[in-house]
């Protein structure tokens, strides 16, 4: 089928060919090998337009792609996937379902629940959580293969996490892993361990780009957020399937569509408040915070996103990525580097 994508980058748009190959949305230019767009389904978001015709996109991403709406509900319906409908098609569906279960309920799901999510998550026992951490990493470890190349480097790394979350007021003892994964990304899973993927850290240009980022997620666990989105997660589900039935999956569905409105709003102000808690971690170490505005900097640089698409997982967990590097641009302060470069050529080892 064929469509034309806007990349959000030039202005001109890219003809492509469009194809669902299994559970992906697949984008290819005939003529340019570098475009080559490839959405997981579940993700790929459906906006009809005035024009008739329907804009493909996903999540934070810029990029969009039209296509004729004849042709796409052919190929999108043979493919039997639950595409997401988006604006006030997607709300109009969720208030009708919303009016059957009780306004009641609703202005628990959407205001109680995310309000008491922070207190929730102060309050988990940290024992739990770490229970919690352990059992997410122990799935983890399946996809994401620890790397294994340098035990020296893993030190450094772990070294590292220890010395930022040392300066935090973390319960949990900071613990940094590299893993092995094609796309540059960072997870802090609840109960302090912190997964960094070998990509993240051969794109790093330096120690203190690392160093921004462990501080970024040491932030997200000094902060307990991995424990607020949880509990928003669970507390609305479980509420929902008490509500709805349990079994229908109604509840479940309901919550996969009102994920999208709240979240967007949500993530932000977290990753907001982690990147501040993370100039002064790296402050009261005295490391440059240059590092920071610098990594942000670079994968907000729109030029490369498209042809980066490793770069686009970073996106999707960190929206906003260029305002951020603008606010870590505006609190830049010197420092010391976080690691000789001795140390550096080490610890890039790690993945190796
Ligand atoms: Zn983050």
């Amino acid at each position: 089928m064929k469509g034309l994508l806007h990349d959000g980058l030039v202005a001109r748009p890219w003809a492509v060919e469009v194809s669902i190959e299994a559970v992906r949305l697949r984008a290819r230019a005939p003529d340019d090998a570098s475009i080559d767009l490839d959405w997981p389904l579940p993700d790929v978001q459906e906006t009809l337009r005035s024009d008739g015709r329907y804009s493909l996109s996903r999540n934070e991403e810029d990029a969009r792609i039209i296509v004729e709406a004849d042709d796409w509900r052919a190929l999108s319906g043979r493919s039997g996937a639950a595409i997401r409908r988006s604006g006030r098609r997607r709300e109009a569906r969720l208030i009708s379902s919303l009016t059957v279960a009780g306004l009641g309920v609703a202005a628990l799901v959407f205001v109680g629940i995310p309000m008491a999510a922070r207190p929730l998550a102060l309050n988990t026992p940290p024992a739990l959580e770490s229970r919690f951490g352990a059992n997410m990493e122990r799935q983890l470890s399946v996809p994401f293969r620890a790397c294994s190349s340098s035990p020296r480097g893993a030190a450094l790394l772990s070294g590292l996490g220890a010395r930022l979350g040392a300066a935090s007021d973390t319960p949990f003892p900071i613990r940094v892993r590299a893993v092995q994964a094609p796309f540059v990304n960072a997870f802090a899973l609840p109960g302090g361990t912190i997964l960094v993927t070998g990509e993240l850290i051969a794109r790093a240009e330096g120690p203190d780009e690392l160093a921004a980022v462990l501080a970024h997620e040491i932030a997200h666990i000094e902060r307990r957020h991995a424990m607020q989105a949880a509990w928003r997660a669970m507390g609305a589900g479980l509420l929902l399937d008490a509500v709805v039935g349990g079994g229908s999956g109604a509840g479940q569905q309901l919550i996969v569509l009102a994920g999208g409105f709240a979240d967007h709003r949500f993530s932000r102000a977290l990753e907001a408040e982690a990147d501040q808690r993370a100039i002064e971690l790296l402050r009261a170490e005295e490391i440059s915070t240059r590092g920071m505005a610098d990594f942000f900097g670079r994968l907000a640089n729109r030029e490369d996103t498209l042809k980066l698409r490793a770069a686009a997982e970073w996106f999707q967990t960190h929206p906003d990525t260029a305002n951020r590097a603008e606010a870590a641009r505006r609190a830049i302060r010197p420092g010391r580097p976080a690691l000789s470069q001795q140390e550096w050529i080490v610890l890039r080892k790690v993945c190796r």
